[in-house]
């Protein structure tokens, strides 16, 4: 992938924003920064999110961008199915919801109805909430219903966390991605509570399942531009998919991986096979019907589907692959 921004440039067909959002700094900014001639004022973004019989997978191909006024639920508690690389007081908040990528496996595609960009410019109601939490520690994936980075170019977000997070060290957040645009790390210093948890998958699944994110090749070239300037960099493994002959290809990769990243300086890793919910998976499937995925054998725990055990005991081995020599 040549440019990010050029992506996001493309791919928006249309910007609306709510009129109470125009007052806030962040609406300028952003609108600044995009070369759009019709923006579209509405009263609530429900006007275009909450409308019947949307097609998910239509407006993917070409999202609107949204910018709107959150009014509640700055913070939310993490839930158990969730990888949250164990950490305590784990919560989300969610700056922007939906994503410029195309990932087949995306839980979002179940939970929701529109695949339009939705960008809170109330930042600084999230900053006052989270202050409010009691905890001594907290530790906030702020990248979870998007991906942050690839829109840093125009939202400048991860910047303002940042200067937010230098004055509370009792904040950690993560910032999860699959891309490469590596801007932010000339902008920014390392310091503790910022983490960058890199999603890593095997070239052929990000050709097959991650559609429009950056190559492997890349991912892994942004990944050691961030360590080798000293920031706290994780990987998360996840989701890994079944599909015919993903064993040799998974094996294959992390024998790669190993070679080609100094997992040493790696602060955690973590991996996880595919797993969601029994009503998301049913809408996930219906969105792409041809895909390999969909049909692996899933068994079913309370409410979640996932892979049988024999099929988890051999994540055991990936993760023997991974760490031998790297971790004690
Ligand atoms: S990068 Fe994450 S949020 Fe974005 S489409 Fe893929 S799975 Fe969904």
């Amino acid at each position: 992938m040549k440019s990010e921004k050029n992506l996001y440039n493309k791919l928006f067909s249309h910007i609306y924003v709510e009129e109470e959002a125009l007052k806030y700094q962040n609406t300028t900014e952003i609108l600044s920064k995009l070369k759009y001639r019709n923006v579209i004022l509405i009263n609530s973004m429900k006007e275009l999110t909450l409308r019947r019989n949307q097609d998910y997978k239509v407006q993917k191909k070409s999202p609107n961008l949204i910018l709107a006024v959150r009014k509640s639920d700055f913070l939310t508690p993490g839930e158990d199915i969730c990888n949250s690389f164990n950490e305590q007081n784990f919560y989300y908040s969610f700056p922007i919801y939906n994503c410029i990528y195309d990932c087949s496996y995306c839980y979002l595609q179940g939970i929701s109805n529109t695949a339009h960009i939705i960008i809170f410019v109330n930042l600084s109601d999230y900053f006052e909430e989270i202050k409010k939490i009691t905890h001594d520690n907290i530790y906030i994936s702020i990248s979870n219903n998007t991906d942050l980075m690839p829109l840093e170019n125009i939202t400048g977000y991860i910047l303002k966390w940042y200067n937010f997070l230098k004055k509370h060290p009792e904040i950690t957040v993560e910032i999860r991605t699959k891309s490469t645009s590596s801007e932010i790390f000339n902008k920014i210093s390392p310091i503790n509570n910022m983490k960058f948890v890199w999603s890593l998958s095997p070239s052929e699944v990000i050709k097959e399942y991650e559609l429009r994110t950056p190559s492997l090749e890349n991912r892994i070239r942004a990944i050691n531009k961030a360590l080798s300037m000293g920031f706290s960099v994780r990987l998360c493994f996840e989701p890994i998919l079944v599909f015919k002959g993903w064993c040799k290809i998974y094996k294959n990769f992390f024998e790669d991986i190993k070679s080609r990243i100094e997992l040493q300086k790696i602060e955690k890793i973590s991996l996880g096979v595919f797993r969601i919910s029994k009503d998301y998976f049913k809408k996930l499937k219906k969105q792409d019907l041809n895909k390999e995925i969909f049909y692996a054998n899933l068994i079913e725990t309370q409410d979640t589907l996932t892979y049988e055990k024999s099929i988890l005991d051999k994540i055991e081995e990936f993760k023997e692959i991974l760490l031998k020599n790297n971790f004690s």
